[in-house]
């Protein structure tokens, strides 16, 4: 390991020119000195050299002068629950251009840049003053300072759920309609959730998430869909979601929640969205109309749909095959019955019964056209 009396020398060459801080001095020397505060080596140089300091050429004076900053940190975070910060900056590209200069002037090689080490001042005394701890991989809030306009960003890592949700009510779909302005983004018509009305399933769940856990925009993955007027019975369709900038992480929530016509149960924060979504069933009850007039007699043909797998032709020219299970149907009128069916997840239900390029489809079967009036779904099982 170098002593600090051979580096002096140099050290001197560099001070006699260049008028330096503590911090930017001692960071020149800190790795072959192998020390860990560059404003504590710098002190002790300088006090060998007998040389001070006014106006440092590299950051002028901005390292000792960190305060303002940490200030504006503390203020932006102070909504945010969180217990691990990493720190970033924008800064002026004139104190970047000085301190190459002198990097490369004095051939100082592998040394950490004024930027470095100005987050890393910044991060020790945000830490010392609120106790939380420094994550460089993961943290839950990131912070990047802006020294150009002396603004502060904030960042928080988003969080995942998972849970399950029952619709008991008819006529509103699952999906919400992205806010017209920014089409989901999130703007400051929408308060940066990306929708501004809350009259579906997505909706009225994102609501409560928001209430709960803060936070701008939510994304969903459901295991599959349903109509307006469906209902989702048993114990719900599950769903992933995201939350995105999060300010409360930990929240209660209660087992069951209720949302006036949708409920969530089993909602739980998971550690990240699955990789690859599960395979799921639905078990699903039909209302179907029939152009003609039916018997029992006709519908029996419909156990025909059990034999294979149901084929679904796309536009796009993708073939693909469902299994279709537990078949049951019911006549309720000369003219109408229902079908209730287990079926793989994606399975198309209103073109299965048009046969409207699904094969074999009721239509198909039964040889008079059928339309699906409603279907609601009884339960939905994961793999
Ligand atoms: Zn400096
Ligand atoms: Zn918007």
């Amino acid at each position: 390991m170098t002593s600090i009396k051979e580096i002096l020398p140099n050290a001197f060459q560099i001070i006699k020119k260049f008028d330096l801080c503590d911090n930017c001095l001692g960071r020149l020397f800190s790795k072959p000195l192998g020390s860990s505060s560059n404003k504590l080596l710098g002190k002790k140089i300088r006090r060998n050299l007998k040389i001070s300091s006014v106006k440092c050429y590299v950051c002028k004076n901005l390292l000792s002068n960190l305060t303002p900053y940490l200030k504006l940190m503390l203020e932006s975070c102070s909504k945010y629950e969180y217990s691990s910060i990493l720190v970033g900056a924008i800064i002026k590209p004139s104190i970047i251009d000085r301190d190459d200069y002198i990097r490369s002037k004095y051939k100082l090689r592998g040394i950490e840049s004024v930027k470095t080490d100005i987050t890393k001042e910044l991060a020790k005394q945000f830490i010392r003053k609120t106790k939380k701890k420094l994550d460089y991989l993961d943290p839950e809030i990131t912070f990047t300072i802006n020294f150009k306009d002396e603004s502060c960003y904030i960042r928080s890592k988003s969080i995942s759920l998972q849970g399950s949700y029952n619709k008991t009510q008819r006529g509103f779909p699952q999906k919400q309609k992205s806010c017209v302005n920014c089409f989901g983004k999130g703007c400051m018509i929408c308060n940066f959730h990306g929708i501004t009305e809350f009259d579906s399933v997505e909706g009225k769940i994102s609501y409560y998430l928001f209430s709960k856990f803060g936070g701008t925009i939510t994304k969903f993955t459901w295991m599959g869909g349903e109509d307006k007027s469906s209902l989702v019975l048993g114990s719900g369709r599950p769903f992933f979601v995201k939350i995105q900038n999060p300010l409360k992480r930990r929240p209660y929530l209660s087992k069951k929640i209720n949302l006036d016509s949708v409920s969530i149960s089993n909602c739980k924060i998971i550690s990240e969205l699955p990789k690859k979504f599960p395979h799921f069933t639905s078990l699903i009850k039909l209302q179907i109309h029939a152009q003609n007039e039916i018997d029992s007699k006709t519908l029996r043909k419909l156990k025909e749909i059990l034999k294979k797998s149901v084929v679904v032709y796309e536009k796009s020219g993708k073939r693909s095959e469902k299994v279709v299970s537990n078949l049951k149907y019911k006549i309720t009128s000369k003219r109408s019955f229902t079908l209730t069916i287990r079926a793989e997840g994606g399975f198309p239900i209103k073109r299965f019964v048009a046969s409207d390029n699904v094969s074999p489809g009721v239509s198909q079967i039964l040889n008079t056209p059928c339309s699906c009036t409603q279907f609601d779904f009884y339960d939905i099982e994961l793999e």
